[in-house]
């Protein structure tokens, strides 16, 4: 039975077709809160990837094979695994990848009910016979398993983004080839030994932890792989796309974001400034569906400043696993460098800062990479910190006016991932909702992620969606077979 020991301060090989194998190279994995080993991976390459593919290659026919209830057998059994070692494997996520351990519990749960809810979706797979052409002939629509998959997933949900991915996939019938991110491996290395005591086939799914340049070109340039699901940067994201072009690799891409938050003036200020907070400072603003820049409306700037900055003041920072802690570190130095590039290049271009605006250093942080929760007003819409994904605590406040101009402006964004609105009136919500060029719009709340709801983006935020019956399609070829009867 795995736990949280037998995670930690081990030392993890490959996962292919049912073994883990241990190789010479591996790479450590630190807390992010204090620099500390909290274990150790392989850091494999082509040899590696192409084992894995290769066992993916071979378990495919049976599994795509299988009963949609054996597979959906496989699936509940996991999600039943994944709730009952919730408390460890949250602290495993918080570890390796910093966020308050209360976070990661609600990662992990979120990360059953993907396998719950793809388990169920499972067996809805269905085709259609629609009617022909000829009186002799029928013509049938069947949906029928991509092949082996290769998934590659971020380090900001080292659990969850593992689960979303994997659960439709093995849910559809593909065998799947994961490479998790390598600061934050371990998860994944959890989620695939209670998948192992779920009774997956061997083969079925196979796990990779090491050089991503190279796992992701055995992914592009094996032909058995017949496609990639990746969640990460818009920049790698492109990269893929070109890479795919050789074989014409199917793609689903989950990338960066630049969300707006805008405020009306007929809002609930108060729960606008919550939402606010509740998703900006989320895994210390590392989500790439978190607020970017919030658009106030001038009649309701004042109130909602000042309770931000009061409440932003308030959140308690440290270690994850301290039950005091609401906002842990950022992943790694160049993060919290990042952020604050962006930060001293507004308060430049003329931005004020009403609180944080500074790395976190002392004693108690000291090691990790810690950066201030942060409010600024003051901020234009052409200054870096609104062009650019923050992914950091830092919430820059927009004064506008103009209705259409502020929807104008946060089009013309290359993004379009997600959006929050808040306001009472109802024409507007609809109004707002069609012209927000956005894949998800959320109004007067600022939660999006949920199992049965698409998740995804628009322009250079991807293409495809994860969640919902549309998060299976990504993983199933429509196959027209005409059949005449005779003449
Ligand atoms: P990243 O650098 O693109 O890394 C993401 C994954 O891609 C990691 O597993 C990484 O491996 C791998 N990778 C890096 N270079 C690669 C290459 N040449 N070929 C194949 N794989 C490669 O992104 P990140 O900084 O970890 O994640 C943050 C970004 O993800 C943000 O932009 C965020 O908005 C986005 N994100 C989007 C969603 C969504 O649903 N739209 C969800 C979460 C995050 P290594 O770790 O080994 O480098």
């Amino acid at each position: 039975m795995p736990s949280a020991e037998v995670i930690l301060h081990q030392t993890h090989g490959i996962f292919a077709n049912g073994q883990w194998h241990r190789i010479p190279d591996t790479r450590a994995v630190t807390d992010p809160a204090t620099g500390n080993l909290v274990g150790t991976v392989a850091y494999a390459g082509k040899t590696e990837a192409a084992l894995a593919v290769d066992a993916a290659s071979q378990a495919f026919p049976d599994w795509a094979a299988r009963t949609a209830e054996e597979r959906a057998l496989v699936l509940e059994r996991w999600a039943d695994l994944i709730s009952a070692h919730r408390e460890e494997l949250a602290k495993v996520v918080t570890l390796e990848q910093g966020k308050p351990l209360a976070e990661a519990l609600d990662e992990v749960d979120g990360a059953a009910k993907f396998a719950k809810w793809y388990a169920e979706e499972a067996k809805r797979v269905a085709g259609e016979v629609v009617p022909g052409s000829a009186r002799n002939r029928r013509i049938l629509i069947w949906r029928q398993p991509v092949g082996v998959c290769g998934l590659i997933t971020p380090w900001n949900y080292p659990a969850s983004m593992v689960t979303r991915k994997l659960s439709p996939a093995l849910a559809a019938g593909c065998t799947v080839v994961l490479k998790p991110a390598l600061q934050t491996p371990l998860s994944a290395v959890f989620l695939f030994r209670l998948l192992q005591e779920a009774g997956c086939p061997d083969g079925v799914a196979n796990l990779v932890t090491g050089r991503a340049a190279d796992i992701g070109e055995v992914f592009m340039q094996h032909p058995a792989v017949r496609k990639v699901s990746f969640t990460g940067s818009t920049e790698v994201g492109k990269l893929l796309i070109r890479q795919s072009a050789d074989q014409v690799k199917r793609l689903s891409l989950e990338l960066g974001g630049n969300a707006p938050l805008i405020v009306f003036p007929d809002a609930d200020v108060e729960a606008a400034a919550d939402g606010a907070i509740a998703n900006k400072f989320e895994n210390a603003g590392q989500m790439c569906n978190g607020i970017n820049v919030m658009y106030v409306h001038e009649q309701v700037a004042a109130p909602f400043i000042e309770r931000l900055a009061e409440r932003v003041q308030a959140l308690r920072v440290g270690h994850g696993l301290h039950p005091e802690t609401q906002m842990g570190p950022l992943i790694d130095h160049a993060a919290v460098h990042h952020a604050h590039t962006l930060v001293e290049d507004a308060v430049r271009a003329g931005a004020r800062v009403v609180t944080g605006g500074h790395q976190l250093t002392g004693e108690r942080y000291e090691r990790g990479s810690f950066y201030a929760p942060t409010v600024l007003t003051g901020i234009t819409p052409h200054m870096r910190i609104a062009q650019e994904e923050i992914f950091g605590p830092v919430a820059p406040v927009v004064v506008f006016r103009d209705e259409d101009a502020v929807l104008k402006t946060v089009n013309a964004t290359p993004y379009g991932l997600a959006a929050y609105v808040y306001t009472r009136d109802v024409r507007r919500v609809f109004e707002v909702a069609e012209r927000l060029e956005f894949g998800m719009v959320a109004v007067n709340g600022t939660s999006l992620s949920v199992p049965q709801a698409p998740f995804g983006g628009i322009k250079e935020s991807g293409e495809g969606r994860e969640g919902g019956h549309f998060g299976i399609e990504e993983y199933l070829n429509i196959k027209y077979v005409s059949v005449t009867l005779g003449p």
